[in-house]
């Protein structure tokens, strides 16, 4: 355990936690939620680096239900959707896509738009993401593995890892048609259905695909064993998604022929 000192943003008051060595022991940085008490009636999220060091400590806009000691948050606001694909621009997209293909998203320099980030991704995501985990937020750019998308919040720029062309394609598109909503909320709420979908639809491509068969072959049978209407549009996306987590030989097995096919 080690213990933190943590003033609050609103009422100022200073309070001392205990921390897990769980939570302080992964890489970048953490976030942990404390919940208010007798002393400051104030949720708050705070940031904690490798080193312990408190990064930030912002107001929880929800009250969180039945906690009562310090405990990992993995669900907190960022920026909206529309402002970040405004300071990110098209990386926005690759990062999306690099999670389903679920590759580690390092986000690096700029901790505070790393942890914006975090924040919207982690609500399109919804349960899946955690930070220092699946998200690493950090302040030194290095580069890592074939399984690492690591992008500079800073410059913005990609450093390294890379992720399928069809599949960045159709999430650019999902956004488009997410920020076509003004409602920050309805946008991330059509961001996670679509994202999500396109998870199952790779599932599901996985599931029937065990020789060489052609797409119209695979969107059939995802139709008759999954009850998923597949577009072709999605169809490679998916295969993208396969090939990015690994799963061998997908992209041989499927011939898309679009001519042939329609
Ligand atoms: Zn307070």
């Amino acid at each position: 355990m080690t213990s933190i000192r943590i003033q609050c943003p609103v009422c100022q008051k200073v309070k001392v936690k205990e921390i897990s060595d769980e939570i302080t022991n992964k890489s970048g940085i953490s976030s942990v939620l404390v919940p208010a008490d007798n002393e400051c009636d104030h949720s708050l999220v705070v940031f904690v680096d490798s080193e312990q060091r408190v990064r930030r400590v912002q107001q929880l806009d929800y009250a969180p239900t039945g906690a009562s000691g310090v405990v990992e948050v993995k669900s907190i606001s960022g920026m909206t959707l529309r402002g970040l694909r405004r300071v990110l621009g098209p990386l926005l997209t690759s990062m999306i896509s690099a999670l389903l293909e679920r590759k580690k998203l390092v986000l690096c320099n700029d901790v505070e738009v790393g942890i914006s980030a975090f924040g919207s991704l982690n609500r399109i995501f919804t349960d899946d993401l955690e930070l220092g985990k699946d998200i690493i937020v950090v302040e030194s750019c290095s580069v890592e593995g074939a399984d690492t998308y690591v992008v500079d919040t800073q410059v913005p720029q990609r450093l390294s890892g890379k992720v399928g062309s069809n599949l960045s394609e159709l999430v650019e598109r999902y956004l488009d048609e997410a920020l076509d909503i003004v409602d920050n909320e309805a946008s991330i709420i059509m961001m996670r259905q679509k994202t999500h979908n396109l998870d199952k639809a790779a599932e599901a491509v996985e599931a029937v695909v065990s020789k060489k068969m052609s797409s119209r072959e695979v969107m059939k049978k995802v139709k008759s064993s999954f009850r998923i209407n597949l577009s072709l549009d999605e169809l490679r996306a998916a295969m993208d998604i396969l090939d990015g987590r690994g799963v061998v030989n997908i992209k041989e097995l499927i011939t898309v022929s679009g001519l042939d096919d329609f």
